[in-house]
């Protein structure tokens, strides 16, 4: 590259919050997933478009979204007028109104499985009380998941979320995601590779009358970014079909950004139940679980519980309308946007890739997609994902956010209405810059 290491960025006062952080906020963190980032986590003062600043004064150009929900970019004005607005007759009724109400109706109409509508605040609580209903419904104790999928923190599904490597060829046994995790749960969890059907055959032949549900991500992006294979999910419906279970999509990744009718709109597979999130409230805390009358009548008539005190607060409703609308004007012209941006991307970094030696490797549909680095020309399953180098990635990271750029460690680049293809080429050049930094 042309620039030495005078015109890279430092982070002295993020680094001096940071520490000052650690005495007072667990970790110096308010969530897990924001305990990482080179070369430590950072502060941020303010956000706009594809853009945000560090607490250093930086302009970063932003390919994490917030992790996923900032679709329209950050501080869009409508969105923003629309939340303000909102706010000035109330911030929460706890009873129902009538935008409330109509982003309801929006969902249905736009989500093939979105039968009845709940809002909640968080993904995590949506996948909870989704596996509550399948198993009242059921009346069936066990539920699948798949190794490397995320469905939130709370303990019934943190089994296998990033196992180590499992070099047995017996069906692996759930791995607990942490400390404190009731042992006996594992007994009602069967964790299994994704994308291969005849494993969930195979177990659905021998426990499927016990079985309430299968729990995907209909994209797994949580570890990669793995497309499901030619029929996966179609064999899964069919499966669950035949054994009486319930399908379950886990949209929060895939939801109002693939396109308005989520994953099962773009594979054309109807779940039963499905969960959305992140981008529905565009950074907003709004949560929607939805599915079928049949699976969703026990909500309706009391037997089975799902609450929450600040569930569909009058901001986030806002938000989600907002997002609702200005994403699907015009034919869903900010979903093809966002779609056609990020495959130019990925595209483009999948060809400065192939310029050089050091494995790059882009997977994933433009919206959301992968980046690591590997041997392997493309990964199927979660133990192809343990074979990224993560050290590598981590030292591309730290190299683009020292060139102003800022990417999730894990690899997942998200894209936004508000990336341009100026911010696309620029992010090629600076790609490009470190690569070669790194001796591609
Ligand atoms: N499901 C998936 C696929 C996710 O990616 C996440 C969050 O990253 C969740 C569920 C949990 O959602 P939340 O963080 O809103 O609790």
């Amino acid at each position: 590259g042309e620039h030495g290491a005078e015109d890279h960025l430092s982070f002295p006062k993020s680094k001096a919050l940071h520490e000052r952080a650690c005495q007072t906020l667990a970790g110096g963190v308010s969530s897990q997933f924001r305990a990482v980032g080179s070369p430590h986590p950072m502060f941020y003062t303010h956000a706009k478009g594809a853009r945000i600043w560090d607490a250093d004064g930086h302009e970063l150009l932003d390919f994490t979204l917030s992790q996923g929900p900032c679709i329209l970019g950050h501080s869009h004005p409508e969105l923003i007028r629309r939340v303000i607005e909102s706010l000035q007759s109330g911030q929460l009724f706890a009873g129902q109104h009538v935008d409330e109400l109509e982003l309801a109706e929006a969902i249905k109409g736009c989500v093939p499985s979105a039968e009845r509508v709940r809002f909640a605040v968080s993904g995590s609580e949506a996948s909870h009380a989704l596996l509550r209903l399948a198993r009242h419904v059921t009346g069936r104790p066990k539920f699948i998941k798949f190794i490397g999928h995320y469905h939130g923190w709370l303990d019934n599904v943190s089994f296998s979320v990033n196992p180590p490597r499992d070099e047995s060829n017996t069906p692996p046994a759930p791995v607990a995601w942490g400390g404190g995790i009731p042992a006996s749960l594992a007994e009602d969890v069967i964790v299994l590779r994704w994308n291969d059907l005849d494993l969930v055959e195979e177990a659905m032949s021998a426990h499927g009358d016990k079985v309430a549900a299968i729990i995907t991500e209909p994209v797994m992006c949580n570890q990669g970014c793995i497309e499901p294979l030619p029929g996966f999910l179609e064999g899964l419906r069919r499966l669950c079909d035949k054994y009486g279970t319930a399908l379950i999509f886990d949209e929060i990744i895939t939801g109002f950004r693939l396109g308005a009718g989520g994953a099962q709109g773009e594979f054309g597979v109807t779940p039963d139940m499905a969960l959305f999130g992140k981008a529905l409230g565009a950074g907003f805390p709004l949560a929607a679980l939805v599915g079928k009358e049949k699976f969703m009548a026990p909500l309706a008539n009391g037997q089975v519980y799902h609450a929450g005190t600040l569930n569909a607060s009058n901001a986030s409703i806002a938000a989600g309308r907002a997002v609702v609308e200005v994403m699907g004007r015009n034919n869903g012209e900010g979903y093809r946007h966002v779609r056609e941006t990020g495959t130019r991307l990925r595209d483009g970094l999948a060809a400065i890739g192939e310029e050089g030696r050091l494995n790059v490797r882009v997977q994933g549909p433009g919206a959301m997609f992968h980046m690591g680095f590997s041997e392997r020309a493309r990964a199927l399953s979660y133990e192809h994902v343990l074979d990224y180098d993560k050290a590598l990635y981590s030292r591309f990271c730290q190299g683009m956010l020292a060139h102003g750029i800022r990417l999730i460690e894990r690899g997942l680049w998200y894209v936004s209405l508000a990336h341009t293809d100026d911010d696309i080429d620029h992010a090629l050049v600076t790609a490009r810059e470190v690569l070669e930094e790194m001796g591609h």
